[in-house]
């Protein structure tokens, strides 16, 4: 699996991109910067997307992703997500007042995008890779997801504060080769990384001990403002194996 990090960061500033992993050039991981970063050639080539929750920072482009795409494909896109995020995204971004409702342009038989709910805990296959969603502490029913192809695995937990199922599943998997994961704000933002449901150095540091061992973790969602102060406390923990991701196109090959 080639896995390029489009944008991974928790917000968007000049030079820092939200949230978008590509796999193979074909699986979306969320649509942060999908349109902003990509040429539309590329754009038009992804056939599936996953969610991970409907924060804007994980579904902007969408928006521009179906405006630039409804002409050029002979399949719709093939959205998956959980129930939540797909009612958020019908009922608050393509509604026909903030963006048209894709679902049925260029026509209800034909459209752009087509959405799928999935089940937490109930793998099912997608374009050649078994997909396993597992629900992750951040609200509006956040998703991590376990994508295997090839006897590999990658597990991207998503946006989530301290938790432990996916944990716990990640320990009795053999295949993991990378975890990519968030810490969002400096250790002196610990309230608002608590009400905001995110991770700091220090909640980061605990929630390490829970990871399976000696797998190289890559560290998304620094928040643009705080890049600096992120990265010196992460460093500070000292622990091995240990990738921040704080610049966007950033590509790992498994
Ligand atoms: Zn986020
Ligand atoms: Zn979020």
């Amino acid at each position: 699996m080639k896995v390029e990090f489009l944008g991974a960061q928790g917000g968007v500033s000049n030079g820092y991109s939200a949230t978008s992993f590509l796999i193979d050039g074909n699986l979306l991981i969320d649509a942060g910067s999908a349109a902003s970063n990509l040429p539309v050639e590329r754009q038009a080539e992804i056939d599936n997307i996953l969610l991970t929750h409907s924060h804007l920072d994980h579904i902007k482009d969408l928006a521009f992703l179906c405006d630039n795409c409804f002409d050029l494909r002979d399949e719709c896109f093939n959205l998956h997500a959980h129930a939540t995020t797909i009612t958020n995204l019908k009922n608050h971004l393509f509604n026909d007042a903030i963006w048209p409702d894709f679902s049925t342009i260029p026509s209800p038989e034909a459209p752009t995008i087509r959405y799928h709910s999935i089940i937490p805990e109930e793998e099912f296959t997608l374009g050649g890779y078994k997909i396993l969603p597992v629900q992750v502490n951040h609200p509006g029913d956040s998703m991590g997801y376990f994508i295997e192809k090839d006897d590999k695995c990658i597990l991207f937990t998503g946006d989530t504060s301290s938790t432990q199922r996916i944990w716990e599943i990640a320990g009795t998997k053999k295949n993991i080769k990378a975890i990519v994961t968030e810490v969002s704000f400096p250790n002196s933002l610990k309230e608002v990384a608590k009400l905001s449901y995110h991770m700091t150095a220090e909640t980061f540091k605990e929630e390490h001990k829970k990871m399976p061992k000696n797998i190289p973790i890559y560290i998304t969602h620094l928040k643009p403002a705080y890049q600096e102060k992120v990265i010196s406390e992460i460093d500070a923990l000292n622990l091995k194996n240990i990738h921040i991701v704080h610049h966007d196109g950033k590509i790992i090959n498994l």
